[in-house]
């Protein structure tokens, strides 16, 4: 059951076009395959799709042209702060990668140095930076639904490379924690994500394993996602992932198909 949703591309800012990434797909043996640019939004252009009926054209073409090989969805990764029309996808992934504040949008996962700016915006205060981005993300997963919650954790993303002590600050698990257990009740499916193993910044995916017991408890279903941005990572590190969810309990993962969320055993 190789699947992946969580995928990048050219139309936005993936390395690979999107029929690099099919092909790649059907190499590794694929049953599914799912594109989720980020959506427009429009206080910041760098990652967005900028051409959105261009790219869910070219998805299109391509799950035509490779219906008989491998399922093929036309998704998006909506951000919080920059909703789209989701009659528009076939999924949406809700995702929340900036911190607001008085009224500018501050990106926490570009690189180590934005990260850096977050925590001095917010005075070196990683609780209140981390109660800022979980309050903002949880309300936005509780009233929107989306199909996917995207690496819920993502404000830790730099917390291995750059020292900033954040997982390992009791108040910040708190806080984690509370919020994960206000997000489960939305039902919406969470994804265990693998992209910053496969960039070489964190050892273990989105979201933490501490996290994962409390999502465990709730009956949270799960998708895995390599949140890929090259055609060679598409199923980066899911053999692991596996073993880790297998650890905390789980016993299946979700996968669309046919249109439908279903499970399969892991
Ligand atoms: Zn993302
Ligand atoms: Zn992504």
């Amino acid at each position: 059951m190789l699947s992946n949703f969580h995928t990048h591309c050219t139309f936005c800012d993936g390395k690979n076009t999107p029929e690099e990434v099919v092909q790649s797909a059907l190499e590794k043996g694929f049953s599914a395959l799912g594109f989720s640019s980020h959506g427009y939004s429009g206080f910041d252009l760098r990652y967005c799709l900028k051409d959105t009926q261009g790219y869910i054209d070219e998805i299109r073409r391509l799950k035509e042209k490779y219906e008989k090989d491998i399922q093929i969805y036309v998704g998006v990764e909506e951000e919080s702060f920059g909703q789209v029309n989701r009659g528009d996808f076939d999924y949406i992934i809700g995702s929340s990668h900036y911190l607001q504040k008085a009224g500018k949008y501050y990106p926490v996962d570009s690189n180590l140095d934005c990260f850096q700016k977050c925590f001095d915006v917010f005075d070196g205060d990683v609780i209140a930076l981390s109660e800022s981005y979980y309050q903002a993300f949880c309300s936005y997963i509780l009233n929107r639904k989306p199909d996917i919650v995207g690496h819920f954790d993502l404000v830790t993303k730099f917390d291995e490379v750059g020292n900033f002590g954040i997982l390992e600050n009791k108040d910040y698990q708190k806080i984690a924690a509370k919020y994960a257990a206000e997000a489960v009740r939305s039902g919406c499916i969470f994804e265990v994500n693998t992209g910053a193993i496969s960039r070489n910044v964190r050892t273990a995916p989105y979201p933490s394993e501490a996290l994962l017991h409390i999502l465990k408890k709730a009956n949270t279903r799960l998708i895995l996602s390599s949140d890929s941005h090259q055609a060679d990572t598409l199923d980066f590190g899911f053999e692991d992932a596996k073993l880790l969810l297998k650890d905390v309990g789980f016993k299946e993962l979700y996968t669309l198909y046919n249109g439908e969320f279903i499970p399969y055993k892991i």
